[in-house]
């Protein structure tokens, strides 16, 4: 049990003022071990998951060093950059940009946030009227100091924040054009979910006798997120999902699928259905994502659909569910995505929705995490699903179905597969054959219709909020 207080680890009373306003108690277990090692000026390696409270961990005794070149003064020149954050996503820039500004609340420290995909040119007056702390992710930085409008010879501290991501999405080239502008003579921290060997080689490259923080067992997944598979068909997966969110008691749902594609279609359906639904995903400009994350955060929208690119970094209190749409093929993204539950204590449900196919990713995630995830066997019943249904004799047996002896049809349960070479087609589709570009869930290559009123599953139209209450529809068997 955790016992220090932020008083305890000498911070100084303007910081203090503003955790106090933040409701902040007590320190998480990575601040309590980070701050007084970067107190003492230590480099720094800590394996944080998200939700741990990482950021304050650096933003916090950060402050507390730059707090003597604190000025009021008008002139840039005494605002040069001391610290500088890179971050991989522009989501994560602003969430940590926002957590620098409130921590800072009460420090004459001025903070701003860079990122691409916004035009460059309203970011440059503000760098230019000078900033303490830039939070900024590795190509739009290199292009600010292309265009000189930033100068990086004064930063004394370097945070490099979820590393693991940054060399996943390839910017280690980024990563060492911009240490090679930096003062040697520096302090540097560095924050990943996860400890490969490649991030093992990054710390030994960037970091001076790094003092080595781990607050979580090596690629853990968060302790009090549960996590629960549904083993389903593929093209089942829409219908399930559908489910659940009714079932659910979640305010807040994040759904991840592989594809932007995916993404946006399941958001649409998700609409139409009466469900408080958006996507957020690298397709969307930047203010399209950052209206749907506000949105999300404010609760007028429920569910919340992306990529992995799309949704790292979000930062939303007490989001209570995460839901796997298809499984990632990285077993490491696994990690980051349940780590969106189950923030800073508070507990979470993780769910994935797994096809036959996406076992063996499964598999390697549950090698990584060390632990069996709980699974059952989700039946899609027909009415749910408007396909037609096989002939008699013409089923293909699939993976998941029930085993002899414990059939469901007591319960209307039946197969569901489509007819064979008719996965994405309707007999009733008006329209010309088409030569189609077959998607890996033939849900998605069929026209929208919506659910007619025959459907007995059919939900009365909700406003837009919660999703309801209902579970009748979806019939799950364990695994005997
Ligand atoms: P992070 O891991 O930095 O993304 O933080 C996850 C969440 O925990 C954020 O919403 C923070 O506001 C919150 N948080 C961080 N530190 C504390 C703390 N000491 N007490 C309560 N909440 C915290």
């Amino acid at each position: 049990m955790n016992t220090i207080s932020f008083v305890d680890l000498k911070l100084a009373p303007e910081i203090l003022k503003a955790l106090v306003e933040s409701g902040y108690t007590i320190p998480t277990p990575v601040q309590a071990q980070a701050i007084p090692l970067v107190l003492e000026g230590c480099d720094l390696m800590a394996g944080a998951q998200t939700g741990t409270g990482k950021t304050a961990a650096f933003v916090l005794p950060m402050l507390q060093k730059l707090l003597p070149h604190a000025s009021s003064s008008a002139s840039p020149a005494r605002h040069p950059v001391r610290a500088l954050i890179l971050v991989p996503t522009r989501e994560l820039a602003i969430q940590v940009e926002e957590s620098v500004k409130t921590y800072a609340k009460h420090c004459k420290l001025r903070s701003l946030v860079v990122f691409g995909g916004v035009d460059i040119k309203t970011q440059t007056p503000h760098l230019k009227t000078g900033v303490e702390i830039l939070v900024a992710t590795p190509g739009r930085l290199l292009d600010h100091i292309e265009m000189k409008s930033v100068q990086l010879n004064q930063v004394q501290i370097l945070v490099l924040d979820e590393a693991d991501r940054m060399l996943d999405m390839g910017f280690m080239p980024d990563l060492k054009r911009i240490l090679a502008l930096l003062p040697k003579q520096r302090q540097n921290l560095m924050f990943s979910a996860t400890f490969s060997n490649e991030i093992k080689k990054l710390s030994a490259e960037f970091l001076t006798r790094p003092k080595l923080i781990e607050v979580a067992r090596s690629n853990a997944t968060a302790e009090n997120v549960t996590q629960k598979v549904y083993l389903v068909e593929q093209a089942d997966k829409h219908v399930l999902l559908a489910q659940l969110l009714r079932g659910s008691d979640a305010s807040q749902v994040l759904v991840f699928t592989k594809t932007k594609l995916t993404a946006g279609r399941l958001a649409k359906q998700l609409q139409k259905e009466g469900v408080a639904a958006d996507a957020i995903h690298g397709d969307k400009t930047q203010l399209e994502r950052i209206k749907a994350l506000e949105a999300f955060k404010q609760g007028t929208v429920t569910v919340l659909i992306g990529t992995d690119v799309a949704a790292r970094g979000l930062d939303i209190d007490q989001l209570p569910m995460v839901i796997n749409y298809e499984i990632p093929h990285a077993p490491e993204d696994y990690v980051h995505r349940i780590g969106r539950t189950g923030r800073a204590g508070a507990s979470g449900k993780a769910i994935s929705l797994v096809s036959p196919e996406e076992e063996k990713y499964l598999k390697e995630i549950e090698k990584l995490i060390k632990c069996e995830i709980e699974k059952e066997t989700a039946i899609v019943p027909r009415h749910a699903v408007k396909f037609e249904r096989a002939p008699r004799g013409e089923h293909q047996e699939r993976s998941h179905a029930p085993k002899a002896g414990n059939s469901p049809s007591s319960r209307g349960l039946e197969k569901l597969t489509p007819p064979r070479g008719e996965h994405a087609e309707r007999s009733h589709d008006p329209r010309p054959a088409a030569p189609k570009k077959s998607s890996h869930d033939p849900w998605f290559d069929k026209p929208y219709e919506p659910s007619s009123g025959a459907t007995p599953d059919k939900q009365p139209e909700q406003p837009a909020g919660k999703p309801k209450k209902e579970v009748a529809a979806i019939f799950v068997r364990r695994p005997s």
